[in-house]
């Protein structure tokens, strides 16, 4: 399998350059050459084949031969070797539950197996790496988790300091090591700006091998379509397929999806749920695509106003707004809305949920009420307990927290400050090797 840039100006790559390259040079996110189709008895058997086998032979088509069979093999069954219950809710309502890897976030699956992949890319050659990151809580905490102690692999990254939950902010500064943390005075979306920026940067790549972690890597995004096949294993309701609604903040998790559903996996139709941060539903009903600032919000890891990966969405379905809609619905939820939710489905069918997963199931609801004979899966993308203060205040109670996260919470916290400004950080990396 070839990647060419979504820009359009640079040269077709493999897997292993694009994963290194994380962005392409002319700044564009790399996107498959072709799109396989399932074979459809395969298809028809993916209730019979292991997560394992079912995910190899998913993946293999974008891998090629980057990596030996038998090492992928590995690094999918090491990426994947938690459970992804699908658990109901309503009648009409279940969670995907994709929370229980090591951080707490789906984003494990992603940052697990793209630091397998990197280490081993890295074994193969004499260069340290270096992944540069930008994180609006999650992202970060599983990218710090997947690459702790992996040879040949440095982290730096940067999160908006005092926007990320006491939880997140212990697993984004603990790790040490290989790691190194900054706390931006500024938001998520300066974050990301100053890591393009970094990889624009002729003087920080002369000093650096940079290669990113976000959802723009392919290695982090191919695999998130790995648990959309799961639920389809698991989907009980014979003579139906779900509608799939994914909380939504950079798009990647979503622009996974509506892969898999290119390459065959059933799925009605996606909704994109989205908190006060609207640009997309807003683009799709109006045709204007307006990014401005990021808003902060209760569901912070989707506190997105330029989603990174709508080009790759733009790719699979088409340019305009009429032909993402007719696979795509996007909501905008409010913050009332979600701790009201919170409350509600607690206290309606004792099923917590954390702050995303209950934008995600507020606008499948909505959605629902319109479409009365549709059956949907939300996407459950973090534990509760990762968002203590918004949960707890929603259901009255506390939570407990799962004994994992104790030693946690007492180490002590490192991290550098840093003004939102590229040149601070380019003067750390300059300053100092890391
Ligand atoms: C990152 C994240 C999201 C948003 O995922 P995208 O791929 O950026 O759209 C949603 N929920 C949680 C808990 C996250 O960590």
């Amino acid at each position: 399998m070839r990647y060419y840039s979504l820009n359009g100006h640079t040269a077709l790559v493999d897997f292993r350059e694009a994963t290194l390259n994380g962005q392409a040079p002319d700044r564009g996110l790399y996107f498959p050459e072709q799109i396989p189709a399932l074979d459809p008895d395969l298809l028809k058997q993916t209730r019979y084949l292991s997560k394992a086998e079912l995910s190899f032979r998913l993946l293999k088509p974008f891998v090629g031969s980057a990596i030996e069979d038998a090492a992928l093999f590995r690094i999918i069954s090491e990426t994947i070797a938690f459970p992804v219950p699908m658990v109901p809710v309503t009648g009409l309502i279940q969670s995907l539950e994709l929370f229980h890897g090591p951080t707490l976030a789906f984003k494990d699956v992603g940052a697990r197996f793209m630091s397998r992949a990197l280490g081993y890319f890295s074994g193969l050659s004499e260069n340290s790496t270096t992944v540069l990151v930008a994180t609006s809580g999650d992202t970060g905490s599983a990218v710090a988790a997947g690459f702790s102690g992996v040879e040949g692999v440095n982290v730096i990254i940067l999160y908006p300091k005092g926007k990320v939950s006491s939880v997140q902010e212990k697993q984004l500064t603990t790790c040490g090591a290989n790691i190194k943390t900054f706390a931006v005075a500024g938001s998520f979306d300066d974050c990301q700006q100053m890591v393009k920026d970094a990889f624009m940067d002729q003087e920080l790549r002369r000093r650096y091998r940079l290669t990113s972690a976000n959802s723009i890597n392919v290695a982090r995004w191919l695999p998130q379509q790995l648990y959309y096949w799961f639920a389809w294993q698991q989907w009980q309701e014979e003579g139906s397929i779900p509608v799939m609604s994914v909380p939504s903040g950079n798009f990647g998790n979503i622009a996974a999806g509506l892969l898999a559903q290119k390459m065959g996996l059933p799925v009605t139709r996606f909704i994109a749920a989205c908190n006060s941060n609207d640009t997309v539903p807003v683009y799709l009903q109006t045709g204007k695509y307006q990014p401005g600032h990021a808003q902060a919000t209760l569901s912070n890891a989707m506190d997105v106003s330029n989603p990174s990966n709508f080009v790759r969405i733009q790719a699979l379905l088409g340019q305009s707004p009429a032909a993402i809609s007719k696979w795509l619905t996007a909501y905008r939820i409010s913050d009332a809305t979600t701790k009201d939710t919170i409350r509600s489905v607690y206290q309606q069918y004792q099923y917590i949920l954390d702050p995303h997963a209950a934008v995600a199931y507020a606008a499948l609801s909505q959605y629902l009420e319109t479409h009365p004979h549709a059956r949907g899966v939300l996407l459950g993308t973090a534990d509760p307990v990762k968002f203590p203060e918004v949960v707890e205040a929603a259901i009255g109670r506390q939570l407990t927290m799962p004994d994992k996260l104790l030693p946690l919470m007492q180490k002590p916290s490192q991290f550098t400050d840093l003004p939102p400004l590229f040149q601070a950080l380019k003067e750390q990396m300059m300053s100092e090797q890391i």
